[in-house]
């Protein structure tokens, strides 16, 4: 039997064909110099040296780095979210390596299966990474957490960690935008008010004078007294020398409230421009660019816990299935903007045809990004013609079709109730499946559906994600 002792030489551990980096406030090593190890410890002794060497790998562009794994050591309570929730593990002593092997060989199985074609937009890919990180991980939900930092008062670890402190509101950007890709789904968590100027959340809220706007005011009571009906503040009632109130309009003596006296409100008072008022404006000044905001034109955003679609979770795989030119100028199909045009104003006949009924629908084929890796671009743009030409012959003339991405179609059915576009979809999906299976190797292509009536209490548009929310969720 062989005993392994761990052993670090130069910041070097090897632990079964891994080789680990011990990460420490003296390393001289450049992070681009990484590249070779399997894993990385990083020493938590210094907490700014940590969430700094954490945010340098996490935000990487290249995908060996960003995804590499990543342990702490000597790690001490933090409240910080980076440092919380950006690591793969937390280590006691070197004697764990044996434990967290099995972790380092997981994640990096996880990173062999990863899409990695190039994306245009700076929203899809930081979105990539992010899910890219999320699959490796098997983590579902984004949730917020709570940060000093963050100038809006919440972060994002997994997302957070691509921008500055000071950027944080791009992030809900983002987040809207992936949203309305169907890659993620809200779950309410927090409203927040962001300023109007510059997107902070460290806001002072004040209660101010109406006139001069100035928060330096005194409040007081209000005083009624019934005999005499005068009305003033309740300093005005008062002597230097006792507790007694005494009436400054007809002297008499105030006893009791309720009685022969009461306080109607509060009255406050300027100690700027000496006006009384009763109400106050309440004003938000930014704590990051000074500008004093009216509470009611501040920003309301919402914090949410946000969970990946059957959509997103695929991302990681699939890559982003945009509805590219590939599949859109496929004969028999319109574009999605042109299905949508069309429902509205299919919607607007319904209107004024109750009798008519149109119904909308989903196909999806789950698993045939696995046969479209392995048939190339060209036969999977065959595969679809061919699809499309099948679905013509099982639907009427007037019925519409558009693709979502190569994966996913939209239909539009005429003269189907729900019960009548269910039949419809059945087959059609009976069909696919049989059509793939004997033209491709006996492939098992799972196909999911839903249909639903086209009613006229909502956007075709809202319709359409609710059938699509239906299914993926
Ligand atoms: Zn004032
Ligand atoms: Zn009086
Ligand atoms: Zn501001």
């Amino acid at each position: 039997m062989k005993f392994d002792k761990i052993e670090i030489i130069d910041n070097k551990i090897e632990y079964e064909n891994l080789l680990f980096y011990s990460f420490d406030s003296g390393s001289s090593l450049k992070i681009e110099h990484l590249m070779g190890y399997d894993a990385i410890i990083i020493d938590a002794r210094d907490n700014d040296f940590a969430r700094y060497i954490i945010k340098k790998i996490r935000t990487h562009y290249n995908p060996e780095f960003y995804l590499k794994p990543i342990f702490l050591i000597n790690y001490k309570e933090s409240k910080d979210p980076f440092l919380n929730y950006l690591h793969d593990g937390l280590v006691y002593s070197y004697d764990q390596i044996k434990d967290i092997a099995e972790v380092v060989k997981q994640i990096f199985f996880k990173t062999t299966q990863l899409d990695y074609q190039l994306i245009p937009s700076f929203e899809a890919q930081t979105m990539k990474k992010v899910l890219n990180y999320m699959y490796t991980r098997e983590l579902r939900t984004l949730k917020p957490y709570v940060d000093l930092n963050s100038i809006i008062g919440y972060t994002f670890p997994e997302i957070s960690v691509h921008f500055d402190d000071a950027e944080e509101a791009q992030v809900l950007e983002i987040f809207d935008w992936a949203e309305r890709e169907g890659l993620i789904w809200p779950d309410f968590h927090e409203r927040i008010y962001l300023c109007n100027q510059c997107s902070s959340g460290f806001l002072s809220y004040r209660e101010v004078c109406p006139h001069c706007n100035s928060s330096n005011s005194k409040s007081e009571d209000l005083v009624h007294h019934f005999p005499c009906a005068f009305i003033g503040p309740i300093s005005d009632f008062k002597n230097p020398i006792d507790n007694t109130l005494t009436c400054p309009k007809c002297n008499k003596g105030l006893r009791h409230i309720g009685v022969d006296y009461d306080k109607p409100s509060i009255i406050h008072h300027c100690n700027s421009c000496d006006n009384n008022f009763q109400d106050f404006f309440v004003k938000a000044k930014c704590i990051s660019c000074t500008q004093d905001i009216e509470v009611q034109y501040l920003i309301p955003k919402s914090i949410n816990v946000y969970k990946l679609t059957k959509k997103g979770r695929a991302a990681a795989t699939n890559g982003f299935l945009s509805s590219g030119q590939e599949i859109e100028d496929i004969f028999g199909t319109i574009n999605m903007a042109t299905f949508k045009i069309m429902l509205h104003y299919e919607l607007e006949r319904i209107k004024a045809n109750p009798s008519q009924k149109t119904s909308i629908a989903i196909i999806n084929m789950e698993n045939i990004f696995e046969l479209y890796n392995k048939i190339g671009k060209k036969a999977e743009k065959k595969l679809l013609e061919d699809l499309v030409h099948m679905i013509r012959e099982n639907i009427n003339a007037a019925d519409f079709i558009a693709f979502e991405n190569s994966s996913t179609l939209y239909l539009g059915l005429m003269n189907a109730d729900t019960m009548r576009a269910e039949q419809q979809l059945m087959h059609l999906s009976i069909l696919i499946e049989k059509v793939i299976k004997t033209n491709f190797n006996g492939f098992d292509v799972k196909v999911l559906h839903k249909g639903k009536i086209l009613h006229t209490h909502s956007k075709a548009e809202m319709q359409l994600q609710e059938i699509t929310k239906d299914l993926f969720d």
